[in-house]
């Protein structure tokens, strides 16, 4: 095998990712050779007779170095697939998390057969991610994307404009920039971890806009915010979808039916792990 094939380099570049602690280093280290050639990530791995040019060999290698810095991967490329569809990441939001996919799929279901005109918010939008999907995947329904983050708004926009997605965004405190605006449905990931678990998280995380992630002491400050200003936001029988921590079902649902919503459930994502909250408002 050349020494300079895809396959000799990922196996190189993944020993130094290893070394310095990277979870996924061959799965990363190809991700990111695939992202300099264009090629597929698992047949760069098998491929032992292609030369890597130079140049390409030398910008992979300051790639990996910047990876082994613990630099998240979806900063060095740019990209996460969401749902299907690749959104732009950067430090202006949170990376789009698969566990949130789900989120995305309950609502999916729940939009399905809406009418014509049908008003949804996707609070704390972050990238995009939730609020651009459902606008993309849910016929007829009229999708509000909302940020205390001039930043994360902007990368929204941007993801926006490249899904050709139709969504009016919002900028402000939680519902502040709604006005009196009802909605059908309220989607959110607000940020939900404990404030000292912030400083524990992988490096990476970290890397996350921390106001994406941080929700007070308790990690439950946006749940009762939302909790008791949602309902003046959603029309009668409308609900409220939010993600949350696998240990904050009981409180946050709590927190819902103290704020008077009905059928209120916490939900498992796909490994069983409780991870959704929803509750109507009567
Ligand atoms: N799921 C994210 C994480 O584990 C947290 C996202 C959030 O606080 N909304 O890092």
């Amino acid at each position: 095998m050349s020494s300079r094939s895809p396959r000799a380099l990922i196996l190189s570049a993944a020993r130094i990712l290893r070394e310095a602690g990277v979870p996924d280093a061959a799965h990363d280290a190809a991700a990111l050779l695939a992202h300099l050639t264009g090629g597929e990530a698992l047949a760069l791995r098998l491929d032992t007779d292609a030369e890597v040019p130079a140049e390409t060999a030398e910008a992979f290698d300051r790639l990996i170095r910047r990876r082994a810095e613990r630099i998240p991967l979806q900063h060095l490329t740019g990209t996460q697939r969401f749902c299907g569809r690749l959104f732009r990441t950067d430090a202006r939001a949170l990376i789009p998390r698969p566990e949130t996919e789900e989120l995305v799929r309950r609502a999916a279901a729940e939009l399905s057969g809406c009418p014509e005109g049908t008003a949804v918010l996707d609070l704390c939008c972050g990238s995009g991610c939730i609020g651009l999907t459902v606008a993309l995947d849910c016929p007829g329904v009229r999708v509000s994307c909302a940020d205390l983050s001039a930043d994360a708004l902007s990368l929204a926009r941007e993801n926006a404009a490249r899904q050709g997605a139709d969504v009016t965004f919002l900028l402000g405190d939680l519902f502040e920039p709604c006005g009196d605006e009802t909605y059908r449905l309220i989607l959110s990931n607000p940020p939900y971890i404990p404030t000292a678990v912030c400083q524990e998280l992988q490096p990476e995380v970290r890397l996350d806009p921390l106001m994406a992630l941080d929700g007070g002491a308790d990690g439950l400050d946006f749940y009762r915010r939302i909790a008791r200003e949602a309902p003046a936001h959603l029309l009668p029988g409308g609900s409220l979808l939010m993600e949350i921590g696998a240990d904050e079902g009981e409180t946050a649902a709590g927190l819902m039916r103290a704020a008077g919503f009905a059928q209120v459930q916490v939900y498992p994502d796909l490994a069983g792990r409780p991870r959704m909250v929803r509750g109507v408002r009567l």
